[in-house]
C-alpha cells in the first residue's frame, strides 16, 4: 500500500489524485489537503464567474474525491498546521500542489498606491476568496487601467464592462456585483509592452468583448502588422489577431450607445503609478518598439489617467519552510516534478503560472510515474490514520468532502435568482455551514 499527501485541491492536486487511482487502483491511499474548507482551488476562486462551463470540470474532480481510496481534508495550511517533515514521516510522497497565488510585483514606482490592485486580489474579490473579500475596489473614477495581455487582462475587462443583467446565470458574488453596479468606469486601457501578434489572449474570451452591452473595443489601426504576416502565426492566435483587426472596423453605428470604450494600448511599458495623496491618479507610461521579439523603449513618455489599476502579469508560487525554491522563476525548484525523493511538486507550484486547466493533467500523470520509481510498494506508512491523530491532538478543525457537500448545498440554497450558488466569503461561515 503506497500512502500519498497532495498539498492542494485544484486541477493539478485531483489530476495527481487520478493519476494515482489509474496506477494503483485499491493499494494506494491518497489525502488531498487544502488550506481552505473549500476545494478545487482557482476552479472556484480564479475562473470568471460568468464561464460557468468551464467550472463544469469540477464534476470530474468529485468524482475522484467520491471513490475509496481518495479523502478530502480541507482547512489545514501545510506549513502552518502540520510541516512537510511531518507529513513525509506519515506518507510515502507529499505532492505539492499549491499553485501561484501571489501576483507577482511590476517592480515599478507606486505599485503601493491605493487603488492598484494585483488580479489574484481583484479576481479574488469578485470570486468571493476569503482573502480578498474585503478588498473594495474603489469603481467610482471613470478611468481604469489593466495592465497585461493575456486572458486574465481580459477577465478583468469583462467583468468591469458588464451590467448586472449581463451576470445573470454567473456566480459573481453580492457584494462584487453591488459595487459594479454603482460604477463610473467609462474607460478602460488595456496596456501591453508588445504588440498584437504576441499576445496571449485567446479568441473565445477576445470575441466575448466585441458582443457586450456595453464594451467599445477599440483597436489603432496603425498598431497592427502587415495582415500577410499573420499567416506565420498559430491558428488560434491568427484568429485572436483577426479578432484585433476586426475591433477596427467595427461601423461608428455599432458602437452607438455603448458606453465603455475598451482601449487596446500596445507597444506601452509602464514606467511609473502615478498618485496624489497616496491614491493613484494615471499611469505613466514609454512607448516601446519590437527588436528580436522583446520590447525596448523608444524614450516617447506619455501618461493616462487612472484611479483604478489591475495588474495582470502573473503569478507565483509561496514558498514553504524547508522546501527548496526557485526564486527566479517563483516556483518550488524541481527536476521534472521531483524536488527530492518524497517530496514532489506539480501544476502551476511545479511549472509556474502558465497553461490552461488541462495542462495541468499530463504533470499529474508524470508525478506518479517519479514517486512509482521512488517509492516502490510503500513502506507501511501511518499515512491518513497518523494525520488523524495529528489533528486531533491539535484540534484542527479539519473539513471533509461530506462537510463541503453541506457547505455546497447552503450555497445553492442562498444564491440570488438564476445565479448557481452565492459563494460563502468567510471561512468561518463555510465551517458553520458545514457543521449545521
Ligand atoms: C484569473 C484566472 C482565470 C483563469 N481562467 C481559466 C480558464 O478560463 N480556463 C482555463 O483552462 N484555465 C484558466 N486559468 C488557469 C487555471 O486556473 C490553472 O491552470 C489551474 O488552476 C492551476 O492549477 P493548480 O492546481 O496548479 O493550482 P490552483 O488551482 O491554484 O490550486 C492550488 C490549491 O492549493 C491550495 N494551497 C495553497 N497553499 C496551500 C498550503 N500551504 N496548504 C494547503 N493548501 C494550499 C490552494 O488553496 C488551492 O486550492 C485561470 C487562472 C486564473 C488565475
Amino acid at each position: 500500500m503506497r500512502q500519498i499527501a497532495i498539498i492542494g485541491s485544484g486541477p493539478a492536486g485531483y489530476y495527481t489524485a487520478e493519476a494515482a487511482q489509474k496506477q494503483w487502483g485499491d493499494e494506494v491511499r491518497v489525502d488531498i489537503f487544502d488550506s481552505l474548507p473549500v476545494p478545487y482551488g482557482l476552479i472556484r476562486f480564479g475562473v470568471a464567474p460568468d464561464h460557468q462551463s468551464i467550472k463544469g470540470v469540477s464534476r470530474r474532480y468529485e468524482a475522484t474525491s467520491l471513490s475509496n481510496n481518495v479523502r478530502f481534508v480541507g482547512n489545514v495550511m501545510v506549513g502552518r498546521d502540520v510541516t512537510i517533515a511531518e507529513l513525509q514521516e506519515l506518507y510515502d510522497a507529499v505532492v505539492l500542489a499549491t499553485g501561484a497565488p501571489h501576483d507577482k510585483k511590476t517592480g515599478i514606482p507606486g505599485e503601493d498606491l491605493r487603488g492598484v490592485h494585483g488580479s489574484a486580489a481583484f479576481v479574488g474579490w469578485y470570486n468571493g476568496h476569503p482573502q480578498f473579500a474585503e478588498l473594495d475596489p474603489d469603481v467610482s473614477g471613470q478611468n481604469a487601467v489593466v495592465i497585461g495581455n493575456g486572458n486574465v487582462a481580459l477577465d478583468v475587462v469583462r467583468i468591469l464592462a458588464k451590467t448586472r443583467a449581463e451576470f445573470h446565470g454567473s456566480d459573481i458574488v453580492n457584494h462584487a456585483l453591488d459595487q459594479l453596479d454603482h460604477s463610473q468606469v467609462r474607460k478602460i486601457t488595456v496596456l501591453g509592452r508588445r504588440g498584437p501578434h504576441q499576445i496571449a489572449m485567446t479568441p473565445k474570451e477576445l470575441g466575448e468583448l466585441g458582443h457586450l452591452e456595453r464594451a467599445n473595443p477599440h483597436v489603432d489601426p496603425a498598431d497592427l502588422p502587415p495582415v500577410e504576416e499573420d499567416a506565420a502565426l498559430d491558428p488560434g492566435q491568427r484568429k485572436s489577431v483577426a479578432l484585433l483587426r476586426g475591433f477596427t472596423e467595427i461601423p461608428a453605428a455599432d458602437r452607438e450607445g455603448k458606453s465603455i470604450d475598451v482601449e487596446f494600448d500596445f507597444y506601452a511599458a509602464p514606467k511609473a503609478l502615478l498618485g496624489a495623496d497616496g491614491k493613484v491618479s494615471g499611469v505613466e507610461i514609454e512607448r516601446t518598439r519590437l527588436e528580436g521579439g522583446k520590447a525596448v523603449g523608444t524614450g516617447e513618455i506619455y501618461t493616462v489617467p487612472a484611479e483604478l489599476v489591475v495588474v495582470c502579469i502573473g503569478y507565483q508560487t509561496s514558498p514553504i519552510p524547508d522546501v527548496p525554491f526557485d526564486e527566479k522563476n517563483g516556483r518550488f525548484a524541481n527536476e521534472e516534478g521531483r524536488i527530492r525523493p518524497g517530496l514532489y511538486c506539480v501544476g502551476w507550484a511545479r511549472r509556474g503560472p502558465t497553461g490552461t486547466i488541462g495542462t495541468n493533467r499530463p504533470d499529474g500523470f508524470a508525478v506518479i510515474e517519479k514517486i512509482a520509481e521512488d517509492v516502490g510498494d510503500g513502506a507501511a506508512k501511518p499515512g491518513g490514520e497518523g494525520f488523524d491523530r495529528i489533528a486531533s491532538e491539535r484540534t484542527l478543525a479539519v473539513v471533509t468532502f461530506d462537510d463541503w457537500h453541506k457547505i455546497d448545498e447552503a450555497e445553492v440554497a442562498r444564491a440570488r435568482d438564476g445565479a448557481p450558488r452565492e459563494k460563502f466569503v468567510a471561512v468561518q461561515d463555510m465551517i458553520d455551514a458545514a457543521r449545521s
